[in-house]
């Protein structure tokens, strides 16, 4: 692929981030299923204000690590960890940690849109609060509502109707609404596992920008199939491989233009060029 044509389209990295923008630290990562170990002492910095983008062919453990990052992984019960994850000072695995504070600082959105189908759009974007606990006066809330789609880019469209439900928007739509939703409970950092893959090419992009915008304010991280997108929306890449049934691991992270441009392995080289 062209690579540059690609990175041209939407700046990586906001000119200015937040200096409250938090970073996410993994360290030495190991993950199992039962007996089988998937991920193998993976360790990557996720930075303050950058989209990271993480890369590889399926079976790598990308969406597992995602999992691990927002304590999700634990919901499975063979699931089995060790490492850490560090945000900014905070261990999120510290015994004294509640799991609620982690998931609420670290937001995820799915590969398929989920949405609550037979929720108003409004409601599905306050959903957030009341697993939350969070008190909020109505007109706190009507705030909330908008600004949280004004960020999901998809206030413009659904002003004059949020009280119909969010099963009857488009596919693109109902990714942005769950965008929206995740924002509401204001994450420090916001987990997108392949979130356009189940989408059109003009949706994909909408979204795309949305998230670039969004990096003003939020930590991302990507996983995505997509090298175009990787190079349009990521200033941080990370590539995984589990080569012939070994766990995964990362080859190779860093610049994604240097990465892209000049990939250092090999094997790196191969999968952004489409050649695994
Ligand atoms: P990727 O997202 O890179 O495609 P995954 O993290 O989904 O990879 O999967 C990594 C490995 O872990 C794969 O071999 C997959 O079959 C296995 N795996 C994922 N989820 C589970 C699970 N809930 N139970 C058992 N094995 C799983
Ligand atoms: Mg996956």
């Amino acid at each position: 692929m062209n690579s540059t044509d690609a990175t041209t389209v939407i700046p990586a990295v906001p000119e200015q981030a937040d200096p409250l923008l938090a970073s996410l630290d993994a360290r030495e990562i190991t993950a199992w299923f039962g007996e089988r170990k998937v991920l193998d002492r993976v360790s990557l910095t996720m930075p303050a204000g950058a989209i990271t983008a993480l890369i590889g062919p399926s079976g790598c453990g990308k969406s597992t690590f995602l999992r691990i990052l927002n304590r999700m992984h634990e919901l499975v019960p063979s699931a089995q960890l060790a490492g850490e994850v560090w945000l900014d000072g905070e261990d999120i695995y510290h015994p004294e940690k509640l799991l609620i504070e982690a998931r609420r600082a670290i937001g995820m959105v799915f590969q398929k849109p989920n949405p609550f189908p037979a929720m108003s759009i409004r409601e599905n974007v306050l959903a957030g609060l009341k697993l939350t606990g969070t008190k909020a006066s109505r007109s706190e809330k009507d705030d909330l509502v908008e600004s949280c789609l004004v960020k999901g880019g998809l206030w413009n469209e659904v002003k004059d109707r949020l009280d119909a439900p969010g099963g009857g928007l488009s596919g693109g739509q109902q990714q942005r609404l769950c965008i929206a939703r995740s924002l509401a409970v204001k994450p420090r950092v916001l987990l997108m596992d392949e979130p356009c893959s189940a989408l059109d090419p003009t949706s994909t992009r909408v979204i795309e920008e949305t998230m670039v915008e969004l990096a003003r304010e939020v930590t991302i991280v990507i996983v995505t199939h997509n090298m175009q997108q990787a190079a349009r929306v990521s200033s941080q890449c990370a590539f995984f491989l589990a080569a012939h049934g070994t766990p995964g691991v990362i080859v190779e992270h860093g610049d994604t233009r240097a990465m892209f441009e000049n990939p250092r392995d090999e094997r790196t080289s191969d999968y952004v060029h489409g050649r695994f």
